[in-house]
Parts: structure tokens; C-alpha cells; sequence
């Protein structure tokens, strides 16, 4: 191996910014604010209602199932759409009027919308040429772009003249050359192949920390709004469900809407039958007694409550587990070999009962596996593993 191969990445975005909170300093000045702002297409409510703010250098990711309002709220932001009612603010100042060419917001196009006629250097400087900046300008800002997306060298070429990850790091060098304050991104990678993906993200990341422009980006790919995002987003019928850093949406969404829209869920019914402090115990008619550990519950003895558990939570194994509560017996019915994990379904509460996912990592490399089709298993899981979800 050469040496630098394992150079140790600059220090993730991620890891620095962690201290980033500016929603939680009631001082932080927000770049963008949402006043209850509400867009109808005929009868289609696309946006109903919705306040936010965005603040300065934050990535924030919007997700949500097709047509629940994404796109109409970047087309908003960037001007293509005028909102019914509600108003939009860039640094305290209404811009809802303002027309797109005149807001410091761009918006790359999931085609990323390249003049295929023009070459690379060409399309990058487009809107500096029509902004009407000096020449000797637009070729140092050129440059510049191209230095930061790494495609220096490439300038002369066309479009078709690149890969996919080349143009799409152009259209992105396009969209910063005007140096907005806020980036709007649609799909950013939708063209892009997973291994390609995976490092345009890291790209993405230390390319938006070196500017400080805000992203807002538009995905349908969770992993990708989890590994870039300070904050997301979760989206239904044009509201915004929760807000919050992906760690928070992941291990505690305020729905079952969310918690299943985010990742995989197995969802257990049952009543409440006692809450001491934080722990709440549930009876399942399908699992029996659990107990769960939930900040400051609201629940009453009696309520119906579900209960969340993700699949990477849940141990399994052949023997019964010593603990008292909190487990449950099942007959593997199923096992998808994924490579890094294992996802095993097993029937709860025999045949027409519950089928439970549990994620096992693979982590040696035995082809045997300890469990097989058909298996009596137990499930079993910790007291901090389970989430109340209201139903
Ligand atoms: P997707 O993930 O599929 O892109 P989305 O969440 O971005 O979806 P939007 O494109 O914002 O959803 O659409 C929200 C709703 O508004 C949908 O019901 C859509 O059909 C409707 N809509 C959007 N644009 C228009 C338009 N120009 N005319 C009529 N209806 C529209």
C-alpha cells in the first residue's frame, strides 16, 4: 500500500460540528424563516401551513414520501413558486415577492440542467457572464470552482466529455460560483452510482464547511440525509412532522409515521399496566410484559401504547434469555444475507401472528450461520431498546 492510502480524513464535518446548535441558542439570527406559509395547486394543498427557520452554514436535508410538499418548498425558497399566504424571510427581510434571478439562493436540478454545447469552464461561469462581471473575474472565480470541486485541468471539456460524478461536481461548481447564501439541492446524487455517492457526500460536506453557504437538500435516500445532515426534516401532506438532528429523528421519532418512515421498525401493540418514574411496563397479547425506559411518559394505566423497536436492537438466540421480561419465542421464517448484516424475520405468537425483523452483524466471516429457517428462537432486548409511539 502507498503510503497515505489510510490518511486519516481531516476531521468529519460531522465530528466538528457537533457543537453546531444555532436552533437552540435563542440569540442565533436564522438565514431563512418560513411564517406559516401555505401553497395550493387547485384543489392540492402542496404546503400547508409551515414555519422554519434555516440558519447560517447549516445542512439541512428534507425527506418525505413522493409528493408531500419537498419540492414546493425549494421552489418557494428559490422563487420559482409564490406561496398563497405566509411569508419568507432571508436574513430578516421579506423576499416573497422577490423574483429568483435577485434572491442570493441557487437551486441545482437533480439533471443538473448542463449547457451541453458550452464547455465546463463555460457552464461554471454562465451566471457570472450574465451578471455581467469583468472577464479577468469570471476566469479567477472559474478557477476558484474548479479547484474546489477538483476538476482543475478539465475546464475546455464538454459535458459529454465526463463521467457522472464530473458532471455532477460541475453543475455543483456552477451553482456556488455566484457564492449564494443558500444552496438548494434536489436530489443531488440521484445520478450517481452507490461507491460514488457515498464519497461525492463526504465531498459535499467538507465543500459546504469550507464556504459556509447553508444546504437544503431534497432526498429520497436516508442514509445520505443521516451521514450530511446537521438537522432533517420528516414531511407528510405538506407539514412538517418533526425537526431535529438525524440521531434524534432515529432513536426518537414522534410517530410511528416517522419512525417507520426512517428506517425499519417492528411495531408491538399493547396496554400500559404500570409506570414507575421512566419505566413504563406494557402488556403485548403478542410478547407478553415489556418494559420500557421513556423520558417523563405521559401514558395512563390502560392506554393502548405501541411499541417501537428497530431490528439492530433485538438479540437473538436458541436458548431462553435469563431476564424476566422483554423477550419473546419465535420460528425463523425467513433470513436475507446482506453482506455486512443479516436480516432475520421470525413469527411471534405462532402462524398469523407478528413477524418481528431482527438485523444480526456478520461479524466473522463463517459462512455457516448460527441460525437456520425454521429455527425456535428467542427475541430479546434491553429496557432502553423499546420506544412508546403514540398510535
Ligand atoms: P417527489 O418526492 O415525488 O418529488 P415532492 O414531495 O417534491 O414529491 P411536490 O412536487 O412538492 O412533492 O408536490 C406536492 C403536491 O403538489 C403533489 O400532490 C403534486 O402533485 C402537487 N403539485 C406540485 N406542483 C404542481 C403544479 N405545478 N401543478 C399542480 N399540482 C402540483
Amino acid at each position: 500500500m502507498g503510503q497515505g492510502t489510510f490518511a486519516k480524513r481531516k476531521a468529519s464535518p460531522g465530528s466538528v460540528r457537533r457543537a453546531f446548535q444555532p436552533w437552540n441558542d435563542p440569540q442565533a439570527r436564522p438565514l431563512v424563516e418560513f411564517r406559516n406559509v401555505t401553497k395550493r395547486f387547485g384543489p392540492v394543498t402542496a404546503v400547508d401551513g409551515l414555519s422554519l427557520s434555516l440558519y447560517p452554514r447549516e445542512f439541512f436535508a428534507l425527506l418525505g414520501p413522493s409528493g408531500c410538499g419537498k419540492t414546493t418548498l425549494m421552489r418557494m425558497l428559490a422563487g420559482f413558486e409564490r406561496p398563497d399566504s405566509g411569508a419568507i424571510l432571508l436574513d430578516g427581510v421579506d423576499i416573497t415577492a422577490v423574483p429568483p434571478h435577485l434572491r442570493p439562493v441557487n437551486m441545482m436540478f437533480q439533471s443538473y440542467a448542463l449547457f451541453p454545447h458550452l464547455s465546463v469552464a463555460d457552464n461554471i461561469g454562465y451566471g457570472l457572464r450574465r451578471e455581467g462581471l469583468a472577464r479577468p473575474e469570471i476566469a479567477r472565480r472559474v478557477a476558484e470552482m474548479l479547484a474546489l470541486v477538483k476538476l482543475e485541468g478539465l475546464g475546455a471539456r464538454r459535458p459529454d466529455q465526463l463521467s457522472g460524478g464530473q458532471r455532477q461536481r460541475v453543475a455543483l461548481a456552477r451553482s456556488l460560483a455566484k457564492r449564494p447564501k443558500l444552496l438548494l439541492l434536489d436530489e443531488p446524487m440521484a445520478a450517481l452510482d452507490r461507491k460514488l455517492r457515498e464519497a461525492t457526500q463526504f465531498e459535499l460536506m467538507d465543500l459546504q464547511s469550507t464556504l459556509g453557504t447553508a444546504f437544503m437538500v431534497v432526498t429520497h435516500d436516508q442514509d445520505e440525509a443521516m451521514t450530511m445532515a446537521d438537522r432533517m426534516a420528516v414531511m407528510d401532506h405538506g407539514r412538517l412532522v418533526q425537526i431535529g438532528p438525524p440521531d434524534v429523528i432515529y432513536e426518537a421519532p414522534v410517530s410511528r409515521y416517522v419512525a417507520e418512515f426512517v428506517g425499519d421498525i417492528n411495531v408491538l401493540e399493547g396496554r400500559v399496566s404500570a409506570v414507575e418514574g421512566d419505566l413504563v411496563r406494557v402488556e403485548s397479547a403478542v410478547a407478553g410484559p415489556l418494559e420500557l425506559d421513556e423520558d417523563a411518559p405521559g401514558f395512563a394505566l390502560g392506554d393502548t401504547l405501541l411499541v417501537g423497536l428497530r431490528p439492530e436492537k433485538i438479540a437473538l438466540s436458541h436458548d431462553e434469555p435469563a431476564q424476566g421480561l422483554n423477550k419473546v419465542r419465535g420460528e425463523i421464517w425467513d433470513i436475507g444475507y446482506l453482506g455486512d448484516v443479516t436480516m432475520i424475520q421470525v413469527m411471534v405468537g405462532g402462524e398469523g401472528g407478528t413477524l418481528l425483523k431482527v438485523a444480526l452483524a456478520n461479524r466473522t466471516r463463517r459462512i455457516e450461520r448460527p441460525f437456520a429457517w425454521d429455527d425456535a428462537v428467542w427475541l430479546s432486548w434491553d429496557v432502553e431498546a423499546g420506544l412508546a409511539l403514540a398510535p
